[in-house]
């Protein structure tokens, strides 16, 4: 038995049955019908069959019509489509294949002539769903190792290259639209002291716990990065200095108030933050990803020698 779903679409009840025959003796078991060009329309979108046989010559929808239906809409457009016919123009010939036929079949129907362009047209329809498949599959893995080669492993944050290339784009775009953009460097205070404390798979843990809390309460537009070792930053798009400013403290905040569970005991952090921004006033010469990046860590500097755990703007300094 063939598992292929094949619909036939004619007015005559006797040549649907004739058909119908044919193709059971082929030993097709999936065999749909329609009497009409819009009950084939009905049927197609329901069933999506894998080979339709169309009547050209129907009351009400010619094949034709039907025909253009089903190749103007991306679901059905694939399915192969063997016209019927009673005369054998040229014209029609030229026309069924300009809406979209892929064959042709001259009525009184053959039964050999049915089954060989049946079997070859749902070969390679059968083809195309592979390749198809093979296609989703390959655009899937892509999209994972895409996903995968951005992504910082330890903290599931984006990665210094992801940054280094999104800032880069939203300093062209930046030069373009002069919306504010604005960047948070931030460092955890005393990483060195945790790891030389506890260990490095404790430091490992606090950057772990650390990207997920960041992940989870930015804004999905923002990126967040692994910067360096212990050092996150956040690019915030469309946002100026001072909601800049709330978003570092809203960070700053998180982290002081988390309680890393790190076995026998709960761990507490803290993070100092430099925030820099670009405006429509900053001076053209001083819109490059360079200087943004050396101002905000300027400003984080200011927070370190301040007595960490707090955010600096860059024009507090
Ligand atoms: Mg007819």
């Amino acid at each position: 038995m063939k598992s292929d779903k094949i619909l036939i679409v004619d007015d005559r009840a006797d040549i649907r049955s004739l058909i119908e025959n044919i193709l059971r003796d082929q030993e097709y078991e999936h065999i749909l019908s329609a009497t009409s060009g819009p009950e084939a329309l009905e049927v197609v979108e329901r069933e999506l069959p894998d080979l339709i046989l169309l009547d050209l010559t129907m009351p009400q929808m010619d094949g034709y019509q039907v025909c253009e239906q089903l190749q103007a809409n991306e679901e059905t457009r694939p399915i192969p489509i063997i016209v019927m016919s009673e005369k054998r123009s040229s014209q029609d010939l030229q026309r069924s294949f300009e809406v979209g036929a892929m064959d042709y079949i001259t009525k009184p129907i053959d039964a050999i002539e049915l089954s060989a362009r049946t079997a070859s047209a749902l070969k390679l329809k059968r083809t195309y769903d592979a390749l198809i498949s093979a296609y989703n599959e390959i655009t899937l893995l892509n999209q994972h190792l895409e996903e995968l080669s951005t992504t910082d492993e330890l903290t599931g944050v984006k990665n210094a290259r992801c940054f280094w290339d999104y800032l880069s784009r939203e300093i062209q775009k930046f030069t373009r639209f002069q919306l504010p953009l604005s960047l948070i460097i931030a460092d955890l205070d005393d990483f060195k002291k945790i790891n030389d404390t506890y260990g490095h798979l404790v430091g490992d843990q606090v950057l772990s716990y650390s990207g997920q809390l960041f992940r989870q309460n930015l804004r999905s537009y923002d990126l967040v990065a692994r910067y360096g070792g212990e050092e996150f930053a956040f690019l915030l798009v469309n946002t100026e200095l001072a909601q800049a400013a709330v978003v570092a403290e809203k960070v700053r905040q998180m982290v002081s108030e988390a309680q890393i569970d790190i076995g026998h005991e709960k761990l507490q952090c803290t993070m100092s933050l430099g925030v820099a921004s670009l405006t429509p006033d900053t001076p053209p010469e001083n819109v490059t990803a360079q200087f943004l990046v050396e101002r905000a860590d300027r400003a984080l500097y200011a927070a370190k020698r301040g007595g960490k755990n707090r955010v600096i703007l860059e024009d507090a300094q």
